[in-house]
């Protein structure tokens, strides 16, 4: 890592907790590898402190930060402008100073899509799966929209969560075929499923020894399906284990992640970002092997 001066710039990433942020590994991996003057630092703020924050960010010329929970929303208000993703998807993760005030974009989505743009399925005629219905599902849902996906099935646990998520969107602009079920309707709709997408945290911490859809349910699942973790430790998780054996496609969260940041990166150096250093910064911290 180059050497901190008085003249290199501020990055960093805001949440509350932060202490287990990946960010900063790949970023200042990127950071050194381009030999620019920046540091890429995590900022704990506690939640009655975000307006504050952002004025301190003006004060100490903070040039741009990543945003995660739980303040992906929260801190839309307090942006001068966000872009039109962000505004469909509801979540801000980048944001960065310009003359006007901050900026804010959403980069989870183009992470999300990217390991699904050489796959060669018909997504117009393509049925998806969506476990979960917080967060990450949101930039899963655009992403999903944005591939032309026909039919989007999202399943959750509490009926209350999955109608205030499927109403969050009636204003979103997107062309949405969108359905709200509970896991009860699993069984009935999963052979149909060209993609099926985990955005719940079982499989991660301390679910690793879970799956989110049961051994019986999994064996519905149809050979050469995407199956798509957002979880990127343990790698794989227990879920994409058992459906790589049964002949579906996996898909980890690892790529989502070097993607968002990567692409977060690129906004606030304009300049392009070393991918496979970001990569294997982050497979490095978590003991997988590097290529
Ligand atoms: P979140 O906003 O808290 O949403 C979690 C969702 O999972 C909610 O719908 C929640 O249901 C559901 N859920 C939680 N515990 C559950 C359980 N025991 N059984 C069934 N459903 C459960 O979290 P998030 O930000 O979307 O993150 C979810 C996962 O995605 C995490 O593992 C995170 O690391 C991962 N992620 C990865 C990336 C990446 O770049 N790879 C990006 C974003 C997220 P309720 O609504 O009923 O509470």
């Amino acid at each position: 890592m180059p050497a901190i001066t008085g003249k290199t710039k501020l990055l960093g990433v805001i949440g509350h907790p932060i202490e287990h942020s990946l960010s900063p590994v790949m970023h200042n991996a990127a950071i050194g590898n381009l030999g620019m003057d920046y540091i890429y630092i995590p900022l704990a703020v506690e939640p009655e402190n975000l307006k504050l924050a952002l004025e301190g960010f003006v004060s100490i010329g903070l040039k741009g930060f990543n945003v995660t929970i739980p303040y992906k929303e929260s801190i839309i208000p307090l942006l001068s402008e966000i872009s039109p993703i962000a505004k469909a998807v509801g979540a801000v993760n980048t944001v960065w100073r310009t003359e006007n005030g901050w900026s804010g974009t959403n980069t989870d989505v183009a992470g999300f899509l990217s390991p699904l743009q050489y796959s060669r399925i018909n997504w117009s005629q393509s049925l998806a799966i969506v476990l979960g219905n917080g967060g990450g599902a949101r930039a899963v849902v655009a992403g999903l929209t944005q591939l032309g996906c026909s039919e989007i099935h999202i399943f959750g646990r509490n009926q209350e969560h999955l109608q205030a998520f499927h109403k969050s969107w009636e204003n979103s602009r997107l062309p949405l075929n969108l359905s709200i079920h509970s896991y009860a309707e699993l069984p009935q709709i999963i052979s149909k499923a060209a993609i099926i997408v985990n955005t719940t945290p079982i499989g991660m911490y301390p679910y690793v020894d879970d799956c989110p859809i049961s051994m019986e349910v999994m064996e519905k699942i149809r050979e050469g399906t995407i199956v798509y973790d957002l979880i990127y430790t343990p790698n794989p998780t227990k879920f994409l284990h058992i459906a790589r054996s049964r002949g579906a496609i996996g898909i980890d969260g690892l790529e989502m992640l070097v993607q968002q940041g990567a692409a977060a990166l690129k906004i606030w150096l304009q300049h392009p970002v070393p991918v496979d250093v970001m990569r294997n910064a982050l497979r490095y911290h978590l003991g997988l092997p590097v290529w």
